[in-house]
């Protein structure tokens, strides 16, 4: 199918133009920057953003092969944060990827996430799990190493027989080799995005325990925008969010959080509509 084309089956079938949340093997998605960029190209998508895991080491391949497809880039990270009752995810959008700040913080993010996995291996195999650290980092390749690459690990070894069993069964909190892992607070990872001259953006604002509680201090620490589009979040859901988002003068983006393959997000990619303006409204917020 045509670029054009592919755009009127996408826009018929209630999907959108841009992607403004997705992974690759820099972290635990499938695809590698360039064949997700490929992708974005065949299903007609005019803007990506590439949001992996605590790095950015995927963003120079995906910019340049943006580049060679017409396809406007965005870059993105995907910080991992924590709060006391949770877990708090921060986009960043349009940092200064040389910022020797948010470089410090990715090695340190990377160094505890390698750690974590030998960690995970340790308890898995003292469960009754044996798995080898080998196996795991074969998985992760080069990427930011987390727990889908253990449970790769885990069901090729035997021990589960689908992403999501290998979860339940040995990686959530509460399992066996549930090994939490090194988070910023919030409010440190919007700084640390801001000093990058970067946008910082609530992830799926679902998924955030107290909001309402949390919120002051993330707008007090210059948040930008917020999810309000994405995955399968219904109109009532939606509007919410948008209310909320136009209340506090953030940018409402939005994205698929695409992996690529099964697991836990299988939305396909560029299938949430999101405004096509957010890019911009993004780019304003800049320093
Ligand atoms: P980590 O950052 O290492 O704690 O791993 C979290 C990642 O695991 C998420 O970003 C998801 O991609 C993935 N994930 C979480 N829960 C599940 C699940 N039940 N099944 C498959 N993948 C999951
Ligand atoms: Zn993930
Ligand atoms: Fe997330
Ligand atoms: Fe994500």
């Amino acid at each position: 199918m045509s670029g054009e084309a592919a755009r009127g089956a996408r826009a018929r079938a209630g999907g959108g133009l841009l992607d403004l949340h997705t992974h690759s093997t820099a972290s635990d998605g499938l695809l590698t920057p360039t064949q997700l960029v490929a992708l974005a190209v065949e299903r007609g998508l005019q803007t990506l953003a590439l949001t992996d895991h605590d790095t950015i080491a995927g963003l120079p391949e995906a910019s340049a092969a943006a580049t060679a497809a017409a396809l406007r880039f965005v870059p993105g990270v995907e910080l991992s944060t924590h709060v006391e009752a949770g877990e708090v995810h921060m986009l960043g959008y349009f940092m200064d990827t040389a910022d020797s700040a948010l470089r410090d913080a990715l090695v340190r993010f990377r160094a505890a996430r390698a750690g974590r996995a030998e960690e995970m291996v340790t308890r898995l195999s003292a469960a009754g799990a044996p798995i080898t650290l080998a196996r795991v980092h074969a998985f992760a390749g080069d990427g930011s190493i987390g727990r889908p690459h253990v449970a790769r690990a885990l069901i090729e070894a035997g021990h589960a027989t689908s992403l999501n069993e290998a979860f339940e069964r040995w990686l959530v909190r509460g399992r066996p080799g549930y090994v939490e892992r090194f988070r910023l607070t919030p409010p440190d990872a919007i700084r640390l995005i801001r000093a990058a001259h970067g946008v910082p953006v609530l992830a799926h604002p679902h998924s955030v325990d107290d909001l309402a509680g949390l919120l002051p201090e993330l707008l007090a620490a210059g948040l930008g925008g917020m999810e309000c589009y994405y995955g399968d979040y219904d109109e009532p859901r939606k509007r919410d969010y948008l209310a909320l988002a136009r209340r506090h003068g953030l940018v409402a983006t939005g994205g698929t959080d695409y992996h690529g393959g099964g697991g836990a997000h299988r939305r396909p990619l560029g299938s949430v509509h999101i405004p096509p303006q957010c890019v911009d409204e993004l780019l304003a917020r800049r320093a």
